[in-house]
């Protein structure tokens, strides 16, 4: 069987802690920012930064068709934060040409924990990943007011969905990246891998 090669899209955001975490997971993972990156991966990440700027610059790098594309033919992704927020059936509170991507079926509002704690890190047990918590680091995050019919909820802070699981996607609000903890991106590495039929690492 062939091997899942991984993208992260990098326009911006933790573009390099991501490929960390993926090739500590045993994945081959390269950087995306042209259409011909886009093509010559199996599967992508969406990383955190900003909704608004990854969204010009998906436009600038000539990047929002090819990637609406894959999408449509089901390319698996991970998506945090301002990924998640790309990914959303809904945005509020962002700005009206801000694009979204409404593979994910949630509505998410920016910047939604508030000014008090705009960032944030807790223990959030994730139901794909057994009993131990993960340590999940909350920056500016969205915060998912809805979840439809379509995605299933895999983490909750307080009473809010944190992680969502949908098909080949996974759609966190924090950073998986920014700990030690890869346990996510490999869940994500065997989910994308047993949707394409074919191996993680
Ligand atoms: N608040 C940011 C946005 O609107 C997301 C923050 C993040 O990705 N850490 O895109």
């Amino acid at each position: 069987m062939t091997i899942l090669r991984v993208g992260v899209l990098a326009l911006q955001g933790n573009v390099r802690e991501h490929l960390m975490a993926l090739r500590g997971c045993g994945a081959e993972a390269s950087t995306v920012r042209t259409p011909a990156e886009l093509d010559a991966v199996d599967a992508l990440v969406l990383p955190g930064g900003e909704s608004t700027t990854m969204s010009r610059l998906l436009q600038v790098f000539n990047l929002e068709m090819p990637l609406r594309e894959r999408l449509a033919a089901g390319m698996p992704t991970l998506s945090t934060c301002a990924g998640l927020i790309l990914m959303s059936r809904e945005v509020l509170d962002g700005r009206s040409d801000q694009i979204s991507l409404r593979i994910l079926d949630v509505s998410v509002r920016r910047n939604g924990y508030g000014r008090q704690i705009e960032s944030f890190e807790a223990d959030v047990p994730v139901t794909l990943l057994g009993v131990a918590p993960f340590r999940a680091v909350f920056i500016r995050a969205p915060l998912i007011e809805h979840v439809g019919p379509d995605a299933e909820v895999i983490a909750t802070f307080g009473s809010n969905a944190v992680a969502v699981a949908q098909g080949p996607h996974l759609g966190l609000c924090f950073h998986p990246e920014m700990t030690n903890d890869a346990r996510l991106h490999q869940v994500f590495l065997e989910r994308a891998a047993s949707a394409l039929e074919v191996n993680a690492a």
